[in-house]
């Protein structure tokens, strides 16, 4: 019986898997079945003696384009089970910690891996495939960004980490980044830790903190300093 957050994920090179999410505590509650991991090779689907999953691209250019009624078969040979089909692409909604977020509280996710140019067009429509972007730059194949997207949100299943609460404070949660770290030794190199996070003042620490927060945010991302200002103060909210 699993009842346990699934991910599913196609790819040419299942050797690459679980790989990093087998290590530290994704490793541990992968073993523990705080979540599961079903790795299916595409070249299964692939045709002939060959098992090609591969065509040069109609119109032609360079490379080659995997093919959508492989694509197909390797999809609809994996249960649905209500969880979200994503196909990997650069050309896909950025990434975002709220959809991880969502996606944590789903029963899973089915995720597709490209390698070559991409996938053909039509199977993405045909299955309804959505499309998901780790960011702006292009990878060699979608197994990296499965692995991160899988990695982003099974952190946040109960049970995963140490404590649950260290997920709700840390970056873009707030929607803002996360607030600077110090620790031991108090003096490191003539630097020392500022001196409000040695007074035991929860109230001025939780403020110098958002302070901080908001100052790196303003500095560095006037994308979410923009969102983040015209929103309530998610401080206040706390959550989502
Ligand atoms: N020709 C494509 C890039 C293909 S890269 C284009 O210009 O859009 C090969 C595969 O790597 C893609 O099919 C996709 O699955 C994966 N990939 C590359 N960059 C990615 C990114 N930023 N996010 C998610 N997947 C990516």
């Amino acid at each position: 019986m699993s009842s346990s957050w699934s991910a599913t994920v196609l790819t040419l090179f299942p050797e690459m898997f679980p790989g990093p999410l087998g290590i530290s505590l994704l490793g541990k509650a992968l073993a523990n079945d705080l979540w599961s991991l079903d790795v299916r090779d595409i070249r299964e689907h692939g045709l002939g003696k060959h098992r090609a999953v591969d065509d040069s691209p109609s119109g032609g250019g360079p490379g080659m384009v995997l093919r959508a009624d492989v694509a197909a078969a390797a999809i609809d040979a994996v249960p649905r089970n209500d969880c979200p089909l994503i196909y990997l692409s650069p050309r896909g909604a950025p990434l975002t910690q709220a959809r991880v977020r969502d996606l944590s509280a789903g029963p899973g996710a089915i995720l597709f891996c490209g390698r070559f140019e991409g996938l053909d067009q039509r199977v993405i429509e045909a299955r309804g495939i959505e499309e998901v972007s780790l960011g702006d730059f292009v990878l060699a194949g979608g197994e990296i960004a499965a692995m991160a997207l899988i990695e982003a949100t099974v952190r946040l299943i109960p049970g995963v980490l140490g404590t649950h609460a260290s997920t709700e404070e840390e970056s873009f949660a707030a929607g803002l980044l996360e607030y600077p770290h110090f620790t031991r030794p108090q003096d490191f190199e003539g630097r020392t830790i500022p001196e409000v996070l040695n007074n035991g003042n929860h109230k001025e620490i939780a403020e110098f903190r958002r302070r901080q927060a908001e100052a790196l945010t303003q500095a560095r991302r006037p994308d979410l300093w923009n969102h983040y200002e015209k929103g309530l103060s998610p401080f206040e909210k706390k959550g989502r």
